[in-house]
């Protein structure tokens, strides 16, 4: 057996993870992906994929609505920020998390990774997880039904560490 780091799940926050730990040099590697791709990271882009990765956790459309409002003069039109999240996704950038009808930023935007993503009830926080195990079991699964998977996103939802331990019953 290989004690190779991909046969092991682990959060995306991980500091063995040393590269882009900030909103600022994820965003470099963000829009240098984009030029690489033909693809533009325009202004509005930029400012929603921002917050989302300050937010660090699932963000309704609306509320990421309403921050683009505080932070601007000029109204911003919801089809836009809908389009802009779209184009996110799309990239790889964003995952929408269907049962919170909200949006989560990966926080490794140079990897196409598959969405794993643990959800606390209490705090509302997120946790992305990367494993290949878990990608490979299910594309395995998928094919073998013949069935051609278009958003490979997993959503376990429970109670964080942090929200065990304040409240430990
Ligand atoms: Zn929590």
């Amino acid at each position: 057996m290989v004690n190779d780091s991909t046969n092991h799940p682990r959060p995306c926050t991980d500091s063995s993870y040393p590269r882009q730990r900030t909103v600022v040099e994820r965003m470099a590697m963000a829009i240098a992906l984009c030029s690489e791709r033909g693809v533009k990271l325009t202004p509005l882009r930029q400012k929603v994929l921002e917050l989302l990765w300050e937010s660090g956790r699932p963000t309704g459309a609306y509320e990421i609505i309403e921050a683009l409002k505080t932070g601007s003069d000029r109204p911003i039109a919801p089809p836009s920020v809908y389009r802009a999240l779209d184009f996110l996704i799309s990239e790889g950038f964003v995952s929408k998390i269907e049962s919170r009808n909200a949006y989560v930023a990966c926080m490794h935007p140079e990897r196409q990774s598959d969405c794993i993503f643990l959800i606390c009830d209490e705090c509302g926080s997120s946790v992305e997880l990367e494993d290949r195990r878990v990608k490979q079991l299910l594309e395995e699964e998928a094919a073998k039904r013949r069935f051609r998977v278009c958003k490979p996103v997993v959503e376990l939802e429970g109670t964080c560490r942090r929200c065990i331990e304040a409240n430990p019953t």
